[in-house]
């Protein structure tokens, strides 16, 4: 391999990737996003298109106060109208007006568009192009053109789409980067045009490829090894139609399978957060299956594979997970074997205290619960608490006394609304009765059970629920049949997920909600390393003192454990 050639990473998320039909973006979100694209290290942020709306011109006026330390932010445009003095161009203007030392201009190279789009003569096109570069260049520090259809345009006119890339380069422009922009294109095309333009121009060439044929990453690539110094994409892939190339994809793949260096080698490791980010902004769930990313990208469920990672991780995983931030998770199922369990075990760190009649025994209750219909597959928060009330580790936060949820409908034609009254004796002893309104029977169940925990927890203020699935396992039994919830919880750290199961979906919910708390309490007790306490000195504490006595990091009492009353009713492991 030879030496570590540097290439330049465009992120265009905040202007193409802003196309796709799902995404919008407000202007906190992207500068935001211009952040922590800054310190991933990419080098150029296109921030959108000044001329287009005013939310694009607000980011341009905000972003001048960031101080970021190696992106140069791009304004984008198009080249100027035909019968208009470049001077006197008002899309130029705006993108002078953006004020950034970067600007894109995207301009015709395909034949067909200069004759059926603009309806203008080849020849004055090519004017077009050279007096747009010319003039941006004597007002902005690098000039960059977008040759879009470049690829279209060369497979059937190559000698009028190499006559477009020669007129930017004699205007003096910095960069033609040649764009896929039908995303059509296959690698081997790309490989070709790009060898043929490279031999055309002195200029440095770019890539920037859209994704409707699924080989937009391919495709880049396939540029980069035939000479382009920077490519164009955006973060996941967000684009029109089907997106733009995903630099997430090609950073990871450009860095660590082809010894190529786009950002500095110790950022690799934030490209996950980064896409969480995107996503996140963007109010988009995660793509499960996205390659390095995704949280199934290092999943392993088959007791085969199991036991091959545990003996050498390279048996089934192309990367260390570690290298782009990810992490590696290994799911429980019927397919599990003494493997899986050995690995969740050792994952939570408890491994070196488990005798094989516990394993046999952790493994006999799994099946036996997943024989019943729970899956553990997205629920290893679940999996977790099962394991450590089977060692006799679990700690309950509270106890259970009793829960009432009514639905209320008063007009046929409006929405009913549910209210839960929720009965729990808290870690200091006393009873409470608390009541919330929800949407639903289990938003409001949910509402009753954080304003009854969170006096005694304040940590739980934030812990939200992101994602709540129901499904029907006997199927033909109709509204008799068992239902299965999963519920998928954060804190803003981490994400974490539950199960219940019952043939009372508020039940089954409620199950599911259970652990998730107690899940979210059972890490906070690991975290603060201080034992969970009740009283302080002998004294009985209430909710608010206890709060202050934990934030004051007295020492607790050794106290008893609550016990386990509140899953006596429905827990996991008793109500199977
Ligand atoms: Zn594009």
């Amino acid at each position: 391999m030879a030496a570590a050639r540097k290439i330049q990473i465009y992120d265009t998320t905040l202007r193409d990737g802003c196309q796709s039909e799902d995404v919008s973006l407000t202007v906190e979100d992207k500068l935001q996003i211009a952040e922590r694209l800054d310190d991933l290290g990419v080098h150029y942020i296109e921030g959108g298109w000044p001329g287009s709306n005013e939310r694009d011109a607000a980011f341009f006026r905000e972003i001048k106060r960031l101080k970021l330390r190696r992106a140069k932010v791009a304004a984008f445009g198009a080249t100027r109208r035909a019968n208009v003095r470049a001077a006197a161009d008002r899309n130029l203007q705006l993108i002078l007006s953006a004020a950034t030392p970067v600007a894109c201009v995207v301009g015709k190279t395909w034949d067909l568009h200069v004759r059926e789009a603009l309806r203008i003569s080849l020849n004055s096109n090519l004017e077009i192009l050279h007096d747009t570069i010319a003039y941006l260049k004597k007002h902005v520090d690098e000039v960059i053109f977008d040759a879009e259809h470049f690829f279209d345009g060369y497979a059937v006119n190559p000698d009028y789409a190499l006559a477009c890339i020669k007129a930017v380069a004699d205007a003096g422009v910095d960069l033609i980067c040649l764009c896929d922009t039908n995303g059509g294109r296959l690698p081997h095309e790309i490989e070709a045009t790009m060898q043929a333009a490279t031999a055309a121009v002195a200029s440095p060439l770019g890539i920037h490829c859209h994704n409707d044929s699924e080989v937009a990453v391919a495709n880049t690539i396939a540029a980069v090894r035939s000479g382009a110094v920077q490519v164009q994409g955006t973060i996941n892939g967000f684009g029109e139609r089907c997106g733009n190339a995903n630099l997430v994809s090609i950073i990871a793949n450009l860095q660590l399978k082809l010894g190529y260096e786009c950002v500095l080698p110790e950022k690799l490791k934030t490209l996950q957060e980064t896409s969480m980010l995107v996503y996140e902004l963007a109010n988009i769930t995660p793509h499960l299956r996205q390659p390095y990313v995704g949280r199934a990208a290092f999943t392993h469920k088959a007791g085969l594979h199991v036991s091959g990672i545990q003996r050498n991780v390279r048996t089934y995983e192309h990367i260390d997970p570690a290298q782009v931030g990810n992490d590696r998770h290994v799911v429980l199922s019927e397919l599990s074997g003494r493997a899986n369990i050995l690995y969740k075990t050792r994952e939570f760190g408890v491994d070196a205290e488990l005798s094989s009649a516990q394993i046999e025994a952790l493994l006999e209750e799994l099946k036996r619960l997943e024989g019943l219909g729970y899956t553990f597959d997205g629920a290893d928060a679940s999996f977790e608490l099962l394991m450590l009330r089977t060692l006799g580790r679990a700690r309950d936060h509270f106890n259970f006394v009793s829960f009432r949820v009514f639905d209320d409908k008063w007009h046929e034609d409006q929405a009913p609304f549910s209210e839960a009254v929720l009965i729990i004796e808290g870690p200091d002893g006393q009873r409470t009765r608390n009541s919330a309104i929800g949407n639903g029977p289990v938003n409001a169940l949910d509402s009753a059970l954080r304003r009854a925990l969170i006096p005694y927890y304040p940590s739980l203020e934030r812990m939200q629920l992101v994602d709540y699935k129901v499904r029907v396992l006997d199927d033909g039994a109709g509204t008799a049949a068992r239902v299965r919830v999963l519920i998928e919880s954060t804190d803003g750290e981490r994400r974490w997920g539950t199960v219940g199961l019952s043939s009372n979906v508020v039940e089954a919910s409620w199950q599911a909600l259970i652990d998730s708390v107690e899940f979210k309490l059972h890490k906070d007790d690991l975290k603060s390393r201080v034992r969970p306490r009740t009283s302080i000195n002998g004294r009985k504490l209430n909710g608010a003192k206890l709060a202050e006595a934990r934030s004051n990091g007295a020492k607790p009492d050794e106290t008893p454990s609550p016990g386990r009353s509140h899953r006596a009713n429905g827990g996991a492991a008793a109500k199977a």
